[in-house]
């Protein structure tokens, strides 16, 4: 399989050969497909293995495909990160995927003051990647809405509930419409990741690499 095979949008196919990608990874050959048929994901996948990518290029292409008018302050897609390095490194890669296209994205994280994302999110932002309680803090202060948000993407899961992030993830929840499609990420498979996969998910495709 070659990128070209997979009906990625023309811009995404775009980037793809800028950066020099010619061939999926196994887990983005596997997930792409179903991914772009809306289907929700439970995804067995350490950092290196082409993860950022099976999940931001169909999701791109989702967003790409269907424009939408939103609400000032208000979101499409939302990715939760357990650290900083992560996160920026995931909102990197989009920005690289996204460059043909005129969405947007914007990444948020704790330790930072708050004045900077603030303001970024006063721009029109498509795709959101966060750490969780950071954005619940802007949550909090009215600085971004996750109400229309469409996609959601949990990454580096066991890692979350090892930072002790279910709380916030619990709350996040509640916040986003339950009519979205949801791709979950872990490293490691423990109960209490099953347990989040069955709460969050609609009969997901699981994939394994
Ligand atoms: P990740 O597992 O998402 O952190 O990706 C690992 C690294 O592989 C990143 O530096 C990506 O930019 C790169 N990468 C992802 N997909 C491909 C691909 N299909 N071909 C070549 N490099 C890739």
């Amino acid at each position: 399989t070659q990128f070209t095979d997979l009906g990625l949008a023309e811009p995404l196919l775009k980037a793809l050969a800028a950066e020099g990608y010619t061939t999926p990874t196994p887990i983005q050959a596997r997930a792409i497909p179903h991914i772009l048929a809306g289907k929700d994901m439970f995804g067995a996948a350490q950092t290196g293995t082409g993860k950022t990518a099976a999940f931001a290029l169909p999701m791109l292409h989702r967003l790409f495909n269907q424009p939408r008018r939103m609400q000032p302050r208000s979101v499409r897609a939302l990715i939760l990160s357990p650290t900083r390095e992560l996160a920026a490194q995931i909102e990197a890669n989009i920005a690289t995927y996204a460059q043909f296209t005129t969405i947007k994205s914007t990444v948020i994280f704790g330790g930072v003051p708050v004045g900077k994302q603030i303001r970024a999110l006063g721009q029109h932002i498509d795709i959101l990647v966060a750490t969780p309680g950071r954005l619940l803090d802007l949550v909090d202060q009215r600085a971004v809405s996750l109400r229309e948000i469409e996609f959601l993407v949990l990454d580096e899961a066991d890692q979350m509930l090892d930072l002790g992030f279910i709380h916030a993830l619990r709350r996040i929840a509640t916040l986003i419409p339950a009519k979205r499609q949801t791709l979950l990420f872990s490293a490691t498979m423990p109960k209490a990741i099953r347990e989040i996969a069955s709460a969050y998910l609609t009969d997901p495709i699981e994939v394994a690499v």
